[in-house]
């Protein structure tokens, strides 16, 4: 089963707080890359399993308190899905056959940023996101700060 908390949960609007250094997550990223997994995200957030700290996961990438400390001038326009939006992904039959398209959102997004934070082991590091990487970043650390695909679509519709 998964743990995945849907819209319009309300711990999808809170700011989420930062983990303090050296905490051991490992129980939580295994259970954020298990629904990802399951779910075909390309990310997720640790909001979208309940924890409420800032921990997100795109693609491989771990990242415990990711910051954006730099964002380009050019914006790009992204079509968003978010797995707490079931709507705007893409459907599979039991047995994993293709069914149909998700009702993507489309996004205003930085197409390159910077972001800085820390891996699974606490060791710093820092990211550059461009196009589809950066708009996952920019997706996956809104869930951090509450702001969610209903936010760029004030009537988003089920
Ligand atoms: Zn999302």
């Amino acid at each position: 089963m998964s743990e995945l908390v849907l819209w319009p949960d309300p711990r999808l609007k809170e700011v989420c707080a930062e983990v303090p250094e050296d905490t051991n997550c490992s129980e939580i990223i295994a259970t954020m890359l298990r629904v990802k997994q399951d779910e075909r995200g390309l990310g997720i957030s640790a909001p979208q399993i309940g924890e409420m700290l800032r921990i997100i996961v795109v693609e491989d990438l771990v990242m415990i308190n990711p910051r954006i400390v730099k964002r380009s001038e050019q914006m790009t326009w992204a079509q968003e899905g978010c797995l707490s939006f079931p709507a705007t992904c893409p459907k599979y039959s039991k047995d994993g056959q293709f069914m149909r398209a998700g009702n993507t959102i489309r996004v205003r997004r930085h197409k390159l940023v910077k972001v800085e934070g820390f891996d699974r082991d606490w060791q710093p590091i820092v990211v550059k996101g461009r196009d589809w990487k950066g708009v996952c970043l920019q997706h996956e650390i809104d869930h951090l700060d509450g702001i969610t695909l209903d936010n760029y679509r004030k009537q988003y519709l089920l």
